[in-house]
């Protein structure tokens, strides 16, 4: 079975939507090679988390005063079929953050976002997510630019995954 989750060769694209490789991108941080050193990047680095599944890297950049409760085995029940990220809108001011996004996925044959402000706080020189307020967002219009990054338009490519 072909896991469309993985990344695995060092020319692929990573996930978050950089257009860099995932080597180059998001993998020293999952590898703890390297510390996001901005909350865009933490940001991004989670959303390739999910997408590749590295549920420790989760739990491990999400504040543990926010936590609730998350395990790992709680994030690995979810199956999500990742389709793109796409940062609205970032601000910090000083050891705060927020980081505004829509990260587009596909379920039961219908495309939606999770389209959240989220909350970082900077501790000790690293970011972590604390918590998100979430928003409704619609499709994109036919003729826009696809939610995957592809480059087509959204009727030439996600859209024909619709029913
Ligand atoms: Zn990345
Ligand atoms: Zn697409």
């Amino acid at each position: 079975m072909v896991n469309i989750n993985s990344v695995d060769s060092a020319s692929s694209q990573c996930p978050c939507g950089s257009l860099q490789t995932y080597v180059q991108c998001c993998e020293p941080y999952h590898l703890n090679y390297s510390v996001a050193d901005t909350p865009e990047c933490l940001m991004r680095s989670r959303y390739s988390a999910f997408v590749l599944r590295h549920f420790t890297y989760l739990i491990l950049t999400h504040h543990p005063d926010y936590l609730q409760g998350l395990t790992e085995q709680q994030l690995a029940q979810g199956n999500t079929q990742w389709l793109g990220l796409e940062v609205v809108s970032s601000k910090q001011q000083s050891d705060h953050a927020e980081v505004t996004f829509k990260a587009w996925f596909i379920d039961n044959k219908q495309i939606d976002a999770i389209y959240e402000c989220s909350s970082f706080v900077k501790q000790q020189n690293r970011w972590f997510y604390t918590q998100g307020q979430q928003m409704t967002t619609r499709l994109p219009g036919r003729n826009d630019p696809c939610i995957c990054n592809s480059g087509k338009k959204f009727k030439q490519c996600c859209a024909k995954r619709l029913s």
